[in-house]
């Protein structure tokens, strides 16, 4: 299995549109963070989690010319609104499979009717074939996928677990009975905002909390804020299993 991070950064990404924070702007390749998104390939199979306002870019950065399955975590804009982007995919591999909880297909529904019409249909806009998926798992490619459930503030978000790695973003809880699904993984990227605390994410010192909890032979922090600080500085201070990702980070299990 192969991991690559095409986007690591919160949902304005770093640097920010015109701010002057010294992290914003750094000249260090690892303090610059496109929208949160991974892309899961095994076994020649491609899955890209979420489709951020930069999944274009990370496409073409990330040369991937193929994709079999877009995941979604929730409906959140850093994790949807690039959607419109994957119509270089529809036209060479045609009808993309998608896999959301119902809230988030009935959002990106409203937001993309075009993709989802029957009748009418514009003749340059993608189409998908639609995917719900429940907290049970699910086949992608020959492999079981495990939704982990988790809030984020008031909202449902799924994370997942793919095989021996991992992947939660946006989360601010887990209940016990979803920890025990990704205990012992080899893998676990999890999301933290900042040091300060946050309604709806891990700041860094819950995400340790919940590193800990999980167990994992490594983890990769991601979602990363301007205000976690400098890449090289915030990784100096982390535990010895515990990594700041970055985009193009690419890991293999
Ligand atoms: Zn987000």
């Amino acid at each position: 299995m192969k991991i690559t991070f095409l986007g690591t950064g919160t949902s304005q990404g770093i640097p920010i549109i015109g701010s002057k924070h010294p992290v914003c702007l750094s000249n260090n390749k690892k303090d610059k963070r496109l929208r949160v998104s991974v892309l899961v390939e095994w076994n020649g199979f491609t899955c890209v989690v979420d489709c951020g306002p930069d999944f274009r870019y990370q496409m073409l950065r990330s040369g991937c010319e193929k994709i079999d399955a877009i995941v979604f975590t929730h409906e959140h804009s850093d994790h949807v609104m690039g959607f419109d982007d994957i119509r270089p995919f529809y036209f060479r591999q045609g009808d993309i499979p998608i896999y959301a909880h119902q809230r988030v297909l009935d959002s990106l529904k409203q937001r993309f009717d075009y993709v989802f019409k029957t009748e009418n249909r514009y003749p340059g806009a993608a189409a998908v074939t639609v995917n719900e998926i429940k907290n049970k798992p699910f086949s992608l490619g020959g492999l079981e996928v495990v939704p982990v459930n988790g809030t984020h503030g008031g909202l449902q978000v799924f994370g997942f677990r793919f095989k021996d790695f991992a992947y939660l973003t946006d989360m601010k809880r887990v209940e016990a009975v979803e920890i025990e699904k990704i205990k012992n993984v080899k893998i676990l990227v999890v999301n933290t905002l900042r040091i300060e605390p946050h309604h709806s994410h891990f700041n860094l010192e819950e995400a340790l909390a919940f590193i800990e909890k999980v167990n994992p032979e490594k983890a990769y922090l991601t979602h990363i804020s301007h205000l976690l600080g400098f890449h090289d500085e915030v990784e100096k201070t982390l535990p010895e299993n515990v990594f700041l990702a970055y985009d193009e980070l690419e890991l293999n299990l």
